[in-house]
């Protein structure tokens, strides 16, 4: 690794830049996870994360990634055979979704999708209805699909599952959304939703989460998929009185502990405040740029990462090597069909205003030198999105 003066600019979106006060809360002791300090800090790390998920029901914990918890959520609610509905929103609808479920043995309706618009409420309302003998056993949508920055919108396909007068479960994968996006899992119904320590929660990748429903336990009472690392039953039992059954990631669970003090402290409602700033900011530069985010509609703007389409014939990722090695940033490379077509700024987690001013320079001077046809005046732009409008210094002076 060659060494380079400052911090570099972590801004894929996820893992994100995990702060200063959660690094240090790692750097303890790991302590007997059989033991009565272990199940204070179980106690304390659930009592926080529910209020993220908006829940007060369940929540899992897995040292996993986030895709455990995608296997997880499918593996406990159903049994080999069964048909689900994945709504196809882009890379990761595929990867974390579509291609374990197949893998798992099941029926897969793989509703395609364009990955510039969200899982669409009309279409899962027509795939319902026309489903009379309830043979569908869940939807499943990535709420904020990473790959795209493309929001779907929960509510809506709630009600369109309502409207179908459906039983099927909804699980929601809020991998790149939670703690940064609104996101509501008791309200909204959702019955299993699936996420990740790496993002909007601050913290290193490493762990799993389900919050799940009452709904969702009473299907995995006969769910029939083998299972045994990933089983609801004993995890819930274990985690009631402050355990797991087996080692869990101790060192990981002090960090979530601090992470959510941070959030809880900021408070939830100022957190999605910010991260909509920055988004807004974030497309703002884009259109400054003269360029084209990828997401067509602006209902479904993600505020934690923006996907740009580059000029015809200009290579994003030789855009992305040249930012790293002349400016050390890191930015999200393009995805699937989207390789070499797109880039993305990630703007979730532990982030300010001047982080964001900091990478779109980084993004304006990279354009500049790439040769990437654009107008200069993005990052004007977004200084004026974010409340620090442009010839304010002469009006002050006048
Ligand atoms: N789903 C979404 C929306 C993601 O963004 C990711 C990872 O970025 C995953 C699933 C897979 O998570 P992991 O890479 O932690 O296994």
């Amino acid at each position: 690794m060659t060494t380079r003066a400052g911090r570099h600019f972590l801004q894929i979106p996820g893992p994100t830049n995990v702060p200063d006060r959660v690094l240090r809360a790692m750097d303890y002791p790991t302590i007997d996870h059989r033991g009565p300090d272990f199940a204070r800090l179980t106690h304390e790390v659930l009592e926080g994360l529910r209020p993220v998920f908006q829940t007060r029901g369940s929540v899992v914990i897995y040292p996993s990634s986030g895709t455990g918890a995608c296997e997880a959520a499918l593996i406990n609610t159903l049994s080999p055979g069964d048909r689900v509905l994945i709504m196809e929103t882009g890379w990761f609808s595929h990867i974390a979704w579509r291609h374990p479920a197949e893998k798992l043995g099941l029926r897969v309706d793989y509703v395609p999708g364009t990955w510039r618009r969200g899982a669409s409420p009309e279409t899962v309302e027509e795939r319902l209805t026309a489903d009379r003998t309830h043979e569908i056993k869940a939807v499943v949508v990535v709420h904020n699909e990473t790959s795209t920055g493309v929001t779907s919108r929960i509510a809506d396909l709630r009600r369109a599952m309502d409207n179908a007068r459906h039983p099927a479960l909804l699980i929601v994968d809020t991998i790149s959304s939670l703690a940064s996006i609104d996101y509501r899992h008791d309200e909204w119904g959702v019955d299993v939703t699936a996420a990740g320590s790496q993002k909007g929660l601050m913290l290193p990748p490493g762990l799993g989460f389900n919050a799940v429903s009452d709904k969702a336990l009473a299907a995995a009472k006969s769910s029939k998929m083998p299972k045994a690392y990933w089983d609801w039953e004993p995890m819930l039992k274990n985690m009631a009185s402050g355990f797991f059954p087996y080692t869990p990631a101790t060192n990981l669970l002090y960090a979530m502990r601090e992470a959510l003090a941070m959030l809880h402290e900021e408070g939830l409602t100022e957190v999605f405040a910010r991260h909509q700033r920055h988004g807004d900011a974030t497309r703002a530069a884009v259109r400054g740029w003269g360029l084209e985010v990828l997401c067509e509609d602006p209902r479904e703007y993600s505020n934690s990462l923006t996907a740009i389409l580059m000029p015809d014939g200009h290579d994003a990722d030789r855009l992305r090597t040249l930012i790293l090695e002349k400016f050390d940033m890191s930015l999200g490379t393009g995805l699937g069909k989207l390789a070499g077509r797109a880039f993305r700024i990630g703007h979730l987690g532990s982030f300010n205003d001047l982080m964001l001013a900091g990478t779109l320079c980084g993004v304006e001077m990279g354009l500049r030198l790439a040769g990437v046809p654009h107008t200069d005046g993005g990052v004007m732009a977004a200084l004026d999105s974010l409340g620090v409008p442009v010839g304010k210094a002469e009006a002050v002076l006048s």
